[in-house]
Formats: structure tokens, C-alpha cells, sequence
């Protein structure tokens, strides 16, 4: 702690936050883990403890889960029009922008990016994305049927969309706030209440953000945070015979648990999952912009991205050129601190990850694939990998078929234009996948056979909150953003009337 407190440019709401033992957010009130645990979550530049949270467990859960579900029966949200919850929704993205320096500080102190991303990407982002939702609290609507079985003035029939319930979201740790904002703002805007589980190496965020929820005035109950690990706060908020909806990002191995889970209640279950998503670059590319591009879409927040762009198809005239072009680029990534001004990468979120990170490394030099860029961890000191390019790859290695979570592309030559879509389609995964060509029809061509659930064409890792952004195959069920998720806050009731 005695890092941070230091630290030249650190915020004083920033430095006394993280210095004060961080409890939960259960029916409006702070409060300790019933069994009076805390756990420690790291500062991944250092290694050093950042701050002590409460540790939340089954009996948190159970409490968080009986707070929202009394609000959502019978508490003064269940009563409240639509518009004034989208203005208070509204007003909690106004002040999360009011505190975008502090949010910023505490995602690159507990998360490891830089502080200069966090600023002009998480925050923003989560701010637009809570006003993208308060907009739909009041546009959530039915439809009319007409009965094709009966003549049109017998019944009328029609279809309500009513709020799912109590919903358990539990969220990684990438992009800490912007996964909370992407899970309560259209929980929210359905009339939805929640309990937010954070990943346990970055809490700090979501904590920070329940107290503006308090501050923006929410009813108590209507979001509850319970900080603590996976395989028990999450497995018992998975588990919980009344919550009505899991909503998780994470791992896909976990995202496989939660199905078990939430097997006991039925509960309705949305998974953004892992990938390892292709990055085809055709000869007749604008090669000056799908170097660089190629370069952000693996090594942009460390490849810390479910969507990173880790398998690189290059057709073979051009692939010296691009890898020589990426390599460049990857050399040129000044791997610091997050706090370091002139920082491009931060470390790796954990000791676990950057054990992970390179482990994977030395199985695929053990397979015969050779670094051109990086290969190894950065110092002896927090958790930095090297920005790497790997060659000599095939389909068939670890590095090349397993999601790597890490700064690691693999670069791979193709000859015959006709069938990189389906060396593009073997994997397992499919939550996205980029082109790149100049000929329109071979762009849509590809695009329309990919199996992802998002394709970017001549750019990459293009976000928005209206453009939906889930899996195919093993990368997950449903979408998350844009009026795709609103149906996985949403029951749809069928009402007929006979006139
Ligand atoms: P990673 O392996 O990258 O840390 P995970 O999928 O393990 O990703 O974690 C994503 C989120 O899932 C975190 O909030 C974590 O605490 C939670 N989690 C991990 N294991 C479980 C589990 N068995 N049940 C529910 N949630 C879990």
C-alpha cells in the first residue's frame, strides 16, 4: 500500500479508498462478510497488496439474493415508472464520468492496464453504456398478434415484456468496470435487481461503483455487490434456487460449471465465453492499415480479450511483409506500470496469468514454433510478458488451438484462398474474427461463412453499446449489448383476450 500512497499523481479519493478496508454492498448498507473473512487483491506491476476486501460466501449470497428479491416484489423500484428508472440510470453515468480520473486510477492500480487506456477507453466506454441503457428503460415494448386461427375480432392478443426477475452477474476481470456497466445497464433498464459478483483480482472498481449507485439513489436492494472467489461466492450465486437468471463472462471451462449450476432452479443462463479468434489478411489488403491493426487487435489490454485476435492468417505473398510489420510494432510496445506516463502495456492482471502466459510460451518453442518478437516474461518484477509474435506454427499446437488470455499472436501462411475460412472455422470457438481485403465481395464472402459472432472487416475490436457482441459455438450463449440482451432481462407473457 505504501506504493500507492506515494505515487506522485494518485487521486486522494483514490489513495484513501483502496488504504480502507473494502466491505460489501448488501440492501444499501456496507457491510462485513458474515464469516468476517477478507481477502487481499494485488497491485500486478509490484505484486504488492493493493487493499483488503470482504470475502463474501454462501451466507453473503444468500442475504445479497433475499435484498433483491424483496426489492423487486414489493420495494419502491418495483413501482417505479420506467422513465425514472432511466433517469437514474442516466445519473449514474453522469457521475461515474464526474469520477472518470478515480475510476481510471483504480482499474490501472488493481487491473495493472494503463492508466492512459483506462481513461480514454473503460470509463468512457461504461459511461456511454449506462446512457445507451437508460434510453432503453423506456422503450422496452410488446407486440400486437393477430390470431391466424380466429377472425381479427374475436380476441385480441398481445405480448408483455416483463423484467426477468433477480439476476446473479458475475463478471471478469479484463475490464472490471466496463463489465459491471455491461451487466447492470440492461438489468437495470428491464427492472431487474442484482447481485454483481467481481472477479476476486479486481474489485475495487464495482465496489467503487456501488457507492454511486447509492449516491445516484437507487433503492436499497436493487444492486448488491459481493466481492469474493469464484468457486464460492460465484458457485453459491450460480447455485441459488432464487435467482431467476445467471448472466456471466468468463472462462469457458467455468462457463460449462455455471450450466451444471444453474441446472437446480432452471434458471435462464446468457455466457460471454473464451476465444481464439482469426485475423485473415488477404494479399489485396491495405496492408499499412491491417499492420498496425492486426498488431492492437492481439496485443490491445495485454490480449487480455475474449475477441483478441490470436490466430493471424496472412496470404502468403504478404506474410513477411505483415509479420515483419507486427513484430516491429510489438518491439516497439514499451511494457511499464500502468501508472508510467509513457506506458503502452501494463503487466498481466496475476502471478496465475502470467504463469499461464508462459507456460503456454515454452510449450509452443517445446512444438517447434519460434518467437520473431518477445517469447519471454519483461523483468523480475510484477506480472509483464513480452509483446510475442510466434512462427513456425500449425494448427495443431497448444499455442495455435488454446485461448492464451495473453500478448501472444500466432502467425500462419496461406496459399489457397478457398479454404482459410474453414482453417479460420476449426476451433472450438467463435466470438469473433477480422478481414482483411480491399475486393467488397470476397470481405462479405468470408464474413458470411465465419462462424463468430462478430466480424470485423478492414478494422478491428470496434465497440459499441447498440452493436450486439456474443459467441457461437463454445464462445457462449446469447448477446450482450445493444436490444439483443434486453431479451435475456426480459419474460415474455402472452395475454389473450377473448372480445
Ligand atoms: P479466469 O480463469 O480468466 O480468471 P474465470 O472464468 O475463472 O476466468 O473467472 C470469471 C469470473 O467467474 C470471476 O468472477 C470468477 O470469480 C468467477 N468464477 C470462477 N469460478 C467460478 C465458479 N465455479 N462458479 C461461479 N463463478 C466462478
Amino acid at each position: 500500500m505504501a506504493t500507492v500512497a506515494s505515487a506522485p499523481s494518485i487521486d486522494p479519493n483514490v489513495s484513501t479508498f483502496v488504504a480502507r478496508k473494502q466491505k460489501m454492498l448488501i440492501n444499501g448498507k456496507w457491510v462485513e462478510a458474515a464469516s468476517g473473512k477478507t481477502f487481499a487483491t494485488y497491485n500486478p506491476a509490484t505484486g504488492e497488496v493493493l487493499a483488503q476486501v470482504a470475502e463474501g460466501d454462501r451466507e453473503d449470497i444468500d442475504r445479497a439474493v433475499k435484498a433483491a428479491r424483496a426489492a423487486f416484489e414489493s420495494g419502491p423500484w418495483a413501482k417505479m415508472p420506467p422513465a425514472a428508472r432511466g433517469k437514474l440510470i442516466w445519473k449514474l453515468a453522469d457521475l461515474i464520468e464526474k469520477h472518470l480520473e478515480e475510476f481510471a486510477q483504480l482499474e490501472s492500480l488493481d487491473n495493472g492496464k494503463p492508466l492512459a487506456i483506462a481513461r480514454v477507453a473503460d470509463v468512457p466506454l461504461t459511461v456511454e453504456h449506462m446512457r445507451y441503457y437508460a434510453g432503453w428503460a423506456t422503450k422496452i415494448e410488446g407486440n400486437t398478434i393477430p390470431l391466424i386461427l380466429a377472425p381479427a375480432n374475436k380476441f385480441l392478443a398481445y405480448t408483455v415484456r416483463e423484467p426477468i426477475g433477480v439476476v446473479g452477474q458475475i463478471i471478469p476481470w479484463n475490464f472490471p468496470l466496463l463489465m459491471a456497466a455491461w451487466k447492470l445497464g440492461p438489468a437495470l433498464a428491464a427492472g431487474c435487481c442484482s447481485v454483481l459478483k467481481p472477479a476476486e483480482q479486481t474489485p475495487l472498481s464495482a465496489l467503487r461503483l456501488g457507492e454511486l449507485i447509492q449516491e445516484a439513489g437507487f433503492p436499497d436492494g436493487v444492486v448488491n455487490i459481493v466481492p469474493g472467489y469464484g468457486e464460492t461466492a460465484g458457485a453459491a450465486l450460480a447455485a441459488h434456487p432464487d435467482v431467476d437468471k445467471v448472466a456471466f463472462t468468463g472462462s469457458t471451462e467455468v462457463g460449462k460449471l455455471i450450466i451444471q449450476a444453474s441446472a437446480g432452479n432452471l434458471k435462464k443462463v446468457s455466457l460471454e465465453l473464451g476465444g481464439k479468434s482469426p485475423n485473415v489478411v488477404y494479399d489485396d489488403a491495405d496492408l499499412d492499415s491491417a499492420i498496425p491493426q492486426a498488431a492492437s487487435a492481439i496485443f490491445f489490454n495485454h490480449g487480455q480479450c475474449c475477441c483478441a485476435g490470436s490466430r493471424l492468417y496472412v496470404e502468403k505473398k504478404s506474410f513477411d511483409r505483415v509479420v515483419d510489420g507486427v513484430s516491429k510494432t510489438a518491439e516497439k510496445i514499451r511494457v511499464r506500470p500502468g501508472f508510467d506516463p509513457d506506458c503502452d502495456m501494463g503487466p498481466l492482471v496475476s502471478e496465475e496469468q502470467l504463469n499461464r502466459v508462459t507456460n503456454y510460451l515454452e510449450a509452443g518453442f517445446k512444438e517447434g514454433a519460434k518467437a520473431v518478437a518477445g517469447g519471454k516474461r519483461e523483468g523480475n518484477r510484477g506480472y509483464f510478458v513480452q509483446p510475442t509474435v510466434l512462427v513456425n506454427t500449425n494448427e495443431k499446437m497448444k499455442v495455435v488451438r488454446e485461448e492464451i488470455f495473453g500478448p501472444v499472436v500466432t502467425a500462419i501462411p496461406f496459399t489457397d484462398p478457398s479454404e482459410i475460412v474453414t482453417k479460420a472455422n476449426d476451433t472450438v470457438y467463435g466470438l469473433a474474427a477480422g478481414v482483411w481485403t480491399r475486393d467488397i465481395k470476397k470481405a462479405h464472402a468470408t464474413a458470411n461463412r465465419l462462424k463468430a459472432g462478430t466480424v470485423w472487416i478492414n478494422c478491428y475490436n470496434v465497440f459499441d453499446p447498440a452493436l450486439p457482441f456474443g459467441g457461437y459455438k463454445q464462445s457462449g450463449w446469447g448477446r450482450e449489448m445493444g436490444h439483443e440482451v434486453l431479451e435475456h432481462y426480459t419474460e415474455v407473457k402472452s395475454v389473450c383476450a377473448a372480445l
